[in-house]
């Protein structure tokens, strides 16, 4: 077994040699505890006959923990100047690949295809850059990958929105946006001290378990994601008065925003947060046409 890279002494010495300097813009913390990590990948349920997906490897902290639990990890990295130290750090794995890309951009599900090939259980296990947390997580469930979850570092306030129940303050599109493709879980907080540098902010890691099937059939999915979000753009206010201002000439169709609440049987008083994901299912189905 080699030598943790993980630990403060050994990232100060990869980072020496390197000269490199941490991007902020990027979301560069790194972790230098590897207790933390074996416990993300103990979240993962890994086999030998696992693939995982990460963002970001950094220096491969996480990814040579990976490398050692499955059988292939493809990681994605956009700075360009990780790729000579990772090709170094990662050397001993000889399972892993690195592709030098914004995930953003990416086409993972061709990367799947081409890096993956007869592997069946995959997952996506990241310590994520936390200024795109949001957008990649929308990206990889919107893909429709064939993966069986997530287990994911992120701010713990993002973590808080994702897995929150109706009714309670956290609650809101995101956990709408999530829930549909998810089901979702905190399994662990995690406190600054294990990064470097340190961030502002707490982080907590998420378990995403894909569903099978959405829990809510609507005509038009996009449509449900826009309805969530108008109704939750200003939490104060009724989920009537956010659906006129929020959907494209709701204020001239108030009547037809009142019909369909009450066809769902939805108090127009009611405020977004107490709608369950079923209600906005159809809400969105009696709004639809009146949108279209
Ligand atoms: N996995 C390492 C660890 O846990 O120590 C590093 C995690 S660090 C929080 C986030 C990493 O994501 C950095 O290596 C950063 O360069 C990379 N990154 C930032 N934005 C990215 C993007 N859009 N696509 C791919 N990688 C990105």
């Amino acid at each position: 077994m080699y030598k943790d890279i993980a630990t403060p002494v050994r990232t100060k010495e990869i980072l020496n040699q390197y000269g490199f300097a941490f991007k902020k813009s990027l979301g560069q913390n790194f972790i230098i505890d590897p207790n933390i990590l074996r416990n993300i990948v103990s979240y993962a349920n890994l086999s030998e006959e696992s693939g995982a997906i990460e963002i970001g490897p950094g220096i491969g902290a996480l990814t040579e923990h990976l490398a050692r639990n499955c059988k292939k990890v493809v990681a994605f990295e956009i700075d360009g100047r990780l790729l000579p130290v990772l090709e170094d750090t990662l050397s001993p794995y000889s399972n892993v690949k690195v592709i030098h890309s914004d995930i953003l951009k990416a086409d993972v599900a061709k990367v799947i295809e081409e890096e993956m090939q007869g592997i069946k259980d995959i997952m996506v296990v990241a310590n994520l850059p936390y200024y795109v947390t949001t957008p990649i997580l929308m990206k990889l469930l919107h893909d429709r990958l064939p993966i069986r979850g997530l287990v994911v570092m992120m701010q713990k306030e993002v973590a808080d929105r994702i897995t929150a129940k109706p009714g309670t303050k956290n609650y809101g599109s995101l956990s709408i946006a999530v829930q549909y493709y998810a089901t979702a879980e905190v399994v662990m907080t995690v406190p600054k001290t294990v990064f470097m540098p340190q961030p502002n902010v707490d982080s907590a890691v998420i378990r995403l378990t894909m569903r099978n099937m959405p829990p809510i059939q609507v005509i038009d999915e996009d449509f449900l994601f826009i309805v969530a979000r108008a109704s939750f753009a200003q939490r104060r206010k009724t989920i009537l008065n956010n659906l006129q201002s929020g959907l494209p000439s709701g204020k001239e169709k108030k009547q037809q925003i009142v019909d369909a609440l009450n066809q769902c049987g939805i108090e127009p008083t009611r405020r977004g947060e107490t709608l369950t994901i079923e209600e906005f299912g159809k809400l969105s189905d009696a709004l639809l046409p009146h949108f279209r």
